[in-house]
């Protein structure tokens, strides 16, 4: 599944292996380090460099280095010839094209960050689900904490089931409902990168809450039919999984973004995948290279999911990744209550709005319904301070998709 054929440059012969691919590269500096350029740059538009296919990653970081962004990636073929340069003779050396401005029927070539990635959505249906094996279930609450928490790992080898960071699956619990129907599928946001744990793309991981509750006319303690037969699952249990499915808190193929992430308890699930994405795993066509900045909401520090990754990317990415804790059974907020989530918001709002003036941010919040609300109360007194009217802010926000909500 990574899933971009040309930039998996691994150095395998393939049936790439004798060919040559033009990148189209814009704003190409030539102050940057001190890379000699051996191809030359023109004040503006593109320039056009020719690659062979065992060298494209190590031009792509050269590129990069010098500030240059590809826009386009073909083969070389009939329609794009090129002009070798004249003071090369490095038979490593790229070639440079100039655009064919003489050509009338040649479109102009729209820019683009990157390719877009195909999401995928509804591989498998309620009707027909993919029968998983549960590889993994272990607990992640730590001693003195509340509630069962529960990571698990699926295989998915023997089908086609496919996802992206930010998505989620169905899972249909066996056994029949109080009117004798099979029980309806529960969504869980995917928390696994799609890569999967074990970087083999054959599993899928999920980050389950067993749902406890007192009745509130018998008083009685209910425990939630999903969760707790996910949460009890035996490794080697089958698991009846649909999906993938949903849209809204996908991570954008922009490794420049900035991602700020808002999670309450399980809602730290999409962030895992996206973190592990950004910092655990290897990408030849992703390299975050933004600024991330979770701020998770948790009841007592034994309930912080995945604290010791967590804190581990924190020590060794300081300059891109930044985590703020709202524990709030342990730690006051400036008025002595309990410090929720928003309360964080509100301490970092200057911070926060600052940020979110950056077209490259993205806010996202995932976890428990009526976080949206809190966030406002963090950040609407200030975005009027400033004279922003906090609805059309959250609008705009929305517009340029840069607004990504998911509560349950
Ligand atoms: P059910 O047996 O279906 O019981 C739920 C019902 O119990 C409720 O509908 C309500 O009627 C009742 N109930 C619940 N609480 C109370 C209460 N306090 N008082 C009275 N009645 C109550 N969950 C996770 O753990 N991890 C995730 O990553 C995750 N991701 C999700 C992503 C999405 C997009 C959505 C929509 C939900 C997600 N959920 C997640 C929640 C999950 O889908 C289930 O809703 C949850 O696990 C409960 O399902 P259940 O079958 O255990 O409970």
């Amino acid at each position: 599944m990574y899933s971009s054929a040309l930039a998996a440059t691994s150095g395998k012969t393939t049936a790439y292996g004798s060919r040559l691919f033009v990148y189209e590269v814009e704003g190409l500096s030539q102050n940057t380090d001190n890379d000699s350029l051996d191809y030359p740059i023109r004040r503006s538009g593109s320039v056009f460099i020719t690659v062979p296919y065992e060298r494209m990653n190590q031009e792509m970081r050269r590129i990069t280095r010098m500030g240059g962004r590809i826009v386009s990636i073909k083969p070389l073929d009939a329609e794009t010839p090129l002009k070798p340069t004249s003071t090369s003779n490095r038979s490593s050396k790229a070639e440079v094209a100039q655009p064919q401005q003489s050509n009338p029927t040649e479109k102009k070539r729209k820019p683009m960050t990157q390719a877009k990635t195909k999401v995928p959505v509804n591989i498998y249906k309620p009707k027909n689900p993919y029968i998983g094996k549960c590889v993994e279930n272990y607990p992640l609450v730590a001693e003195g904490g509340s509630g069962i928490v529960q990571h698990l790992t699926f295989d998915i080898s023997g089908g086609d089931l496919h996802y992206l960071e930010g998505q989620s699956i169905g899972i249909i619990p066996p056994g029949t409902d109080d009117n004798g129907k099979p029980h309806k599928l529960r969504l869980y946001s995917i928390a696994s990168t799609r890569h999967g744990d074990k970087l083999d793309d054959k599993t899928v991981s999920l980050c389950v809450r067993q749902l406890e509750y007192q009745h509130p006319e018998t008083n009685e303690t209910v425990y939630g039919v999903c969760s707790t037969h996910l949460c009890n699952l035996e490794v080697g249990a089958d698991v009846a999984i649909t999906g993938p499915v949903g849209k809204e808190m996908l991570l954008p193929d922009d490794e420049d973004a900035n991602i700020v992430m808002l999670a309450t308890g399980t809602g730290i699930a999409p962030f895992r995948a996206f973190l592990w994405r950004m910092f655990f795993e290897k990408h030849e066509d992703y390299k975050f290279k933004g600024k991330s900045w979770l701020i998770f909401g948790v009841p007592y520090t034994a309930n912080i999911l995945y604290k010791d990754k967590l804190e581990e990317i924190q020590t060794n990415y300081p300059d891109n990744f930044e985590l703020t804790y709202a524990i709030s059974r342990e730690q006051k907020n400036s008025e002595g209550g309990r410090m929720y989530i928003q309360h964080r918001v509100a301490e970092q709002a200057e911070k926060l709005w600052n940020m979110l003036q950056d077209p490259k941010t993205h806010l996202y919040m995932c976890g428990l319904k009526g976080m949206e609300a809190g966030i406002e109360e963090g950040l609407k007194p200030f975005a009027e301070k400033q004279g922003v009217e906090w609805s059309d802010f959250v609008k705009g926000l929305k517009k340029e998709h840069r607004w990504h909500v998911e509560v349950y």
